[in-house]
């Protein structure tokens, strides 16, 4: 399993702890390489595009945004135009997702004079890089601390994937939960800890070997967005990942390159794959069927969108466009991996798209 190959601020402070505490779950690993005050990953840099670790579908193309805002804005047009929303982002990154919908949003008359966007940012870099884009935006540290005084209407795109999770590894006929401790030479590595009952409800369909994750922070989020919208409002989440967790999806992203996860803390991007079911089931019914992120976007119309931006374009702009395109939907690139989910009003509708 993996050893320390970097010396990080964080990589001492990691092995200062766990002298103190004993191993510490994979969440607690997590969250200090990625929010750390003053080392973590998000907390000292804007990690997206070219130049960053990794890039996301707000970045490869502006047709993703388009897209969901035309979602959002028919939703909005659906439950009767409400003279005043919330238009919230869970993570926004670079608020690039965000511009395009308010600018699609304008060809839908009275949608962005009646909405108020709020970010959900954790990020003093990336709040820095919001305001770029979208100035007038309200900044918030959690989905509690969204207004409650107009109806919410919520976009999150690669957001849920960054928040950390624990890993539990089948024994026998029980878990032991995967550990971050400390070798002989003080390096970073994995360790098991006994964790009787972790997970009852996942004997019957794991093997002796199986691991499952568990992302302790996503039931609170999901039923508070529920709340928020079980009178009025939606919510569309889009990420990578599938129905149930089974299997090791914790990857360390820098520089476009996986690398092992204990490498370098702080300076790698961390992330897991998102147990959609997990959603579905905090959602409590206010929830549509899971889709693939390329039946979304085909269903929204993306192609002959595609097209019409194709005819303004030549040589290596219309190539780039092409490749984006293909990107965004096709099976063998992001169309498979990322789902997406949407969550509405008890007794519906959902916004188009999830039918
Ligand atoms: N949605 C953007 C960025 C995805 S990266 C895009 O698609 O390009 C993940 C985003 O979530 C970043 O903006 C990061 O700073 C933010 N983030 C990560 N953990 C968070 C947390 N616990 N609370 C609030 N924001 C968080």
């Amino acid at each position: 399993m993996g050893r320390t190959a970097v010396s990080t601020p964080l990589n001492d402070i990691l092995a200062a702890r766990i002298r103190a505490e004993g191993p510490i779950p994979m969440s607690s690993y997590m969250a200090e390489c990625l929010l750390h005050p003053t080392h973590g990953y998000y907390t000292t840099r804007d990690p997206l595009g070219a130049a960053g670790d990794f890039t996301t579908a707000p970045e490869i193309s502006q047709m993703f945004g388009e897209m969901l805002g035309l979602s959002m804005a028919q939703a909005w047009v659906d439950q009767g135009r409400p003279a005043r929303f919330i238009l919230g982002e869970l993570g926004p990154g670079r608020g690039t997702l965000m511009a395009d919908v308010l600018r699609v949003g304008r060809a839908v008359p009275g949608f962005v004079e009646a909405a108020k966007v709020v970010f959900v940012e954790a990020s003093a870099v990336l709040r820095a890089a919001q305001a770029t884009r979208v100035p007038d935006a309200l900044w918030v540290d959690s989905v509690e601390q969204i207004p409650v005084d107009a109806p919410l209407f919520l976009l999150a795109n690669e957001f849920f994937d960054a928040l950390p999770v624990r890993q539990f590894q089948r024994q026998t006929v029980d878990w032991a939960e995967i550990c971050v401790g400390l070798d002989v030479e003080s390096a970073l590595h994995l360790t098991l800890r006994p964790a009787p009952g972790a997970l009852p409800g996942r004997l019957g369909d794991t093997q002796p070997g199986d691991i499952v994750e568990l992302c302790p922070a996503l039931p609170g989020i999901i039923t508070e967005v529920a709340a928020r919208v079980a009178d009025g409002g939606c919510a569309i989440i889009v990420d990578y990942g599938d129905w149930r967790s089974l299997g090791d999806t914790v990857q360390a992203l820098r520089a476009h390159t996986p690398e092992p996860i204990l490498a370098a803390p702080g300076a790698a991007d961390l992330t897991a794959h998102v147990d959609f079911e997990a959603i579905a089931q905090a959602a409590q019914g206010q929830v549509s069927a899971m889709i693939p992120q390329g039946v979304l976007l085909e269903r929204l119309g993306i192609t002959p969108r595609a097209q019409t931006l194709a005819k303004g374009l030549t040589g290596a702009a219309l190539d780039a466009h092409i490749a984006a395109h293909r990107r965004l939907t096709h099976p063998d690139e992001m169309g498979h991996l990322f789902k997406a989910i949407a969550l509405g009003p008890r007794g519906g509708p959902f916004p188009p798209g999830f039918a």
